[in-house]
C-alpha cells in the first residue's frame, strides 16, 4: 500500500542498499530517491483519497446502491436553509462539514447574523443532519502550521458547535483534502475520523451541467459526494442532482450510516 510509512521504509531501503553495494553510483542515485519522496509527498498531500498521511473515509465497498450527500463550508445565511428545505421536502438526511468562523462572521457589525446562524445550525440538528467540522477559518496555509495550531482550529469549532448544539462531533474533513503529519496528530489528539469524498463535484467552480455530469459519471454505490452550502448554484440546483440520484435507485442515507460509525460522541 503506498502510504508515508511505506514509502519512506522503501526509500530508505534502496538508500542503504545503494550505499552498501553500488557505493560509486550513490550520487546518481540521491537525487533520483530524493524525487520519488517529493512526488509521492505532493500525491499524498493533495489526494485525500490516497490516505497516505492517515486512515481517510472517502468511499464504502459495496453492491448496494446507497450514498451519502455531504455539503462543506457553511453556515451561509441564505442558502443553507435553501438546502434544507429541498433536503426536507425529500426527507433525506446530510452531512454539514461546517466551518467555525461562519458562524461569528460579522457578529460585531451584523448582531443578527450570529444568532440566525446558530439557529440555522440547531435547524440542522433537529431535522436530523449530522454535523462535522470543517476548522474554524477554512486557510488554504493551515495545514503548514504546526499540530498546535491545527488542533486550537479543530477544537473552536468544536467547542462552537457544542455550546450551540450540544452535540460532540466525531467527523473531520479537511479543507482542501490536504492532509499531512501534523493534520495526522491534530486529529488524533481529537479522536476524530476523517472524511473525504468520492464524488467532488466542482460546484464552487463549475457551470451546473457540468456538476451533473461529474455526479452521473462518478456515482457508484457506495460513493461520499461532495457539495457545498455557500453556493447559489447548488442551492438552485440540487433538486436536479438528487433527482438523477434517485432515478438511479439509489438510497440517500447520513454519512453515518454509510460508514457503520458514529458520527457525534454523545
Ligand atoms: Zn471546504
Amino acid at each position: 500500500m503506498l502510504n508515508y510509512r511505506n514509502v519512506n521504509i522503501v526509500l530508505a531501503m534502496n538508500l542503504v542498499i545503494t550505499v552498501l553495494f553500488f557505493k560509486s553510483s550513490f550520487l546518481y542515485v540521491l537525487p533520483i530517491l530524493a524525487w520519488i519522496y517529493i512526488c509521492a509527498t505532493i500525491y499524498g498531500v493533495f489526494i485525500i483519497k490516497t490516505g497516505y498521511f492517515l486512515k481517510t473515509n472517502c468511499s464504502i465497498k459495496t453492491k448496494e446502491r446507497i450514498t451519502a450527500l455531504t455539503f462543506d463550508d457553511g453556515i451561509d445565511s441564505e442558502l443553507t436553509p435553501k438546502i434544507l428545505d429541498i433536503l426536507a421536502k425529500y426527507n433525506i438526511r446530510a452531512t454539514f462539514f461546517v466551518v467555525g468562523k461562519t458562524i461569528h462572521q460579522n457578529q460585531e457589525i451584523f448582531g443578527e447574523t450570529l444568532e440566525k446562524n446558530k439557529e440555522i445550525l440547531n435547524r440542522i440538528v433537529s431535522e436530523g443532519h449530522l454535523v462535522g467540522n470543517h476548522t474554524y477559518k477554512h486557510s488554504p496555509t493551515l495545514t503548514l502550521n504546526g499540530v498546535d495550531v491545527i488542533k486550537s482550529e479543530l477544537v473552536l469549532t468544536h467547542k462552537l458547535i457544542y455550546d450551540i448544539t450540544g452535540k460532540q462531533v466525531r467527523f473531520f474533513r479537511p479543507p482542501y483534502g490536504v492532509t499531512n503529519p501534523s493534520v495526522k496528530k491534530a486529529v488524533n489528539q481529537m479522536g476524530y475520523d476523517v472524511i473525504g469524498w468520492s464524488v467532488r463535484s466542482l460546484d464552487t467552480t463549475l457551470a451546473p451541467e457540468r456538476v451533473m455530469a461529474r455526479i452521473k459519471r462518478k456515482l457508484k454505490p457506495g460513493s461520499i459526494v461532495l457539495l457545498h452550502d455557500n453556493r447559489a448554484n447548488t442551492a438552485e440546483h440540487l433538486t436536479e442532482y438528487i433527482d438523477y440520484i434517485l432515478s438511479q435507485n439509489y438510497r440517500i442515507v447520513r454519512l453515518d450510516e454509510l460508514l457503520g460509525i458514529n458520527g457525534y460522541d454523545n
